[in-house]
């Protein structure tokens, strides 16, 4: 029986060597750009989004296993979703990578959905060198939102 630990590797290596969502979307879609010179990384994250709801994301980019798997793993879980949901997950997502929240009038996160794949990067905390790696995809969609409004 392989542990938790090994699950998760698999996951995070299968999200690296197939990424879901990768490409570009053509303007009027949003292009967003984020880089961590700490590792190299480099994310575009490109949004259709229409009525409040995220409708295509596109990933570019390269850099280490772990921030390609979570920029791929973000794509998945968001594409679909409302803006709104997306931000709580964005919330959730930091939280688990122990990043303090911001806003101390934020509402309470809603924990109802399971984060699926997305748990699998929860061992990277204990690497905190690899929080940016993790976190980058995330703060670049985060930042093609704010231009999406
Ligand atoms: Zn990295």
């Amino acid at each position: 029986m392989p542990g938790l630990e090994d699950l998760y590797r698999e996951i995070i290596l299968d999200h690296y060597r197939t990424p879901r969502n990768r490409g570009e979307l053509a303007p009027p879609a949003v292009r967003a750009e984020g880089h961590n010179p700490l590792c190299g990384d480099e994310i575009q994250v490109y949004l259709d989004v229409k009525d409040g709801v995220v409708s295509d994301i596109k990933i570019g980019g390269q850099g280490c296993s772990i921030s390609q798997s979570s920029a791929s793993m973000m794509s998945a879980a968001v594409k679909g979703k409302s803006v709104d949901e997306i931000r709580n997950l964005v919330r959730r997502f930091k939280n688990m990578m122990s990043i303090e929240e911001e806003d101390e009038n934020a509402p309470p996160l809603d924990e109802s959905k399971p984060l699926g794949d997305l748990e699998a990067l929860r061992g990277v905390v204990k690497f905190p060198v690899r929080i940016k790696c993790a976190t980058l995809a995330w703060n670049t969609l985060l930042d093609g939102l704010s231009q999406s409004n």
